[in-house]
């Protein structure tokens, strides 16, 4: 994958940093195999779970794989946030299995399906050093295609203006709603949207994004995240504080 750590610097930090588990801290392992192992289940339904998407309208489905526990949680948060960017190793081939999944469920109605990431901020993207939704999108687009679909990536959400702004100042920061971009209306013909984002906690990120992209040729048949907070399948799950 091209956003794995490259050069001398990067080697070397993995040689004198110790590595765990981001799921249970277990030592000396990348990721172990109790905390891979919800990654392999196939995509569940979630939007219930979410109140934000209660009313949009239409509704949204939106599919998930594991529960944002602590090992789900865990892994996410190391890879967005604790510089752990080997775990896209594991992250993004669990969204390419899950949008393999899912093509059959999609394909039935609709011959092409353009991959919508939820933008994250730039200063996030920066701080990261790697676009994460945008890299889930690129994986689910390979796992839609891989099932027999015409899928590609299309980057036609923005965050709203002046959003970097808060990156340091997270505590009084709202949110405002993506915009859509150029790309969004790059092809006129009407096309199946499926939105991607990490995590789905309360719907409202992809309530924004399908406002965002409400009126264009992009319409939202459905969302694929990683991991949700009442976990797919719609048992409650705890999350970890
Ligand atoms: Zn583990």
């Amino acid at each position: 994958m091209n956003d794995r750590p490259r050069g001398p610097g990067a080697l070397l930090a993995r040689l004198v940093v110790p590595v765990e588990c981001p799921g249970c801290r277990a030592p000396d392992v990348r990721w172990c195999e109790a905390c891979e192992a919800p990654w392999w289940e196939p995509p569940l339904r979630c939007e219930s779970g979410a109140p934000r998407l209660s009313a949009v309208e239409p509704p949204l489905a939106v599919w998930s794989i594991a529960p944002l526990d602590g090992a789900a949680h865990g892994a996410i948060a190391a890879w967005k946030d604790s510089g752990r960017r080997d775990l896209v190793a594991l992250l993004a081939p669990a969204m390419e299995r899950a949008a393999h999944a899912l093509a059959p469920a999609l394909g039935a109605a609709i011959p092409a399906v353009a991959v919508v990431p939820c933008p994250a901020r730039a200063a996030h993207t920066r701080r990261r050093g790697v676009d994460v939704p945008t890299v889930l999108a690129r994986a689910a687009a390979a796992g839609l295609a891989r099932g027999g679909l015409t899928a590609g990536v299309r980057p036609a959400l923005v965050p709203a203006r002046g959003s970097s702004r808060g990156a340091g100042d997270r505590g009084r920061w709202r949110a405002g709603p993506p915009r859509a971009t150029r790309a969004a209306w790059r092809d006129p013909r009407p096309v199946a949207a499926l939105l991607v984002d990490d995590v789905l906690t309360t719907g409202a990120t992809l309530a924004r994004a399908m406002q965002a992209l409400e009126g264009s040729p992009l319409v939202p048949i459905g969302a694929l995240v990683l991991a949700s907070a009442e976990g797919p399948g719609q048992g409650p799950v705890v999350r970890r504080a």
